[in-house]
């Protein structure tokens, strides 16, 4: 692939920037988890995020603006990271529903 974002940030920046935008998305809703009882939730939320198939693809395409993913999409017209991660984590209404027959339909 062409790499045509000349603007992309040097590779420590977008690591950090990822690692910390990670970070602080799972703080968040850890607090909230733990403040309706949902322990389990709130400490294993987007872990899938550390795996290499979700992790790589992030820090590659970070801009710190918005979702690598939607960058990686723009550029290849899908993102293999999201794919990844909407199949694995229930949280996303993408998990549960796909085209079957033609319409969309709960899948799991
Ligand atoms: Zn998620």
């Amino acid at each position: 692939m062409i790499d045509t974002n000349s603007e992309k940030p040097k590779l420590f920046l977008r690591l950090g920037g990822h690692l910390h935008t990670v970070h602080m998305h799972r703080n968040m809703v850890r607090k909230n988890c733990f403040a309706c009882g949902l322990y389990w939730q709130g400490l294993t939320h987007d872990l899938s995020k550390y795996s290499p198939s979700e992790f790589c693809p992030s820090v590659k395409y970070y801009q710190g603006y918005r979702s690598p993913y939607a960058y990686e999409k723009e550029l290849l017209g899908y993102s293999a990271g999201w794919l990844h991660h909407k199949g694995r984590n229930r949280h996303h209404w993408e998990y549960w529903y796909d085209t079957l027959d033609g319409r969309w339909q709960h899948s799991h």
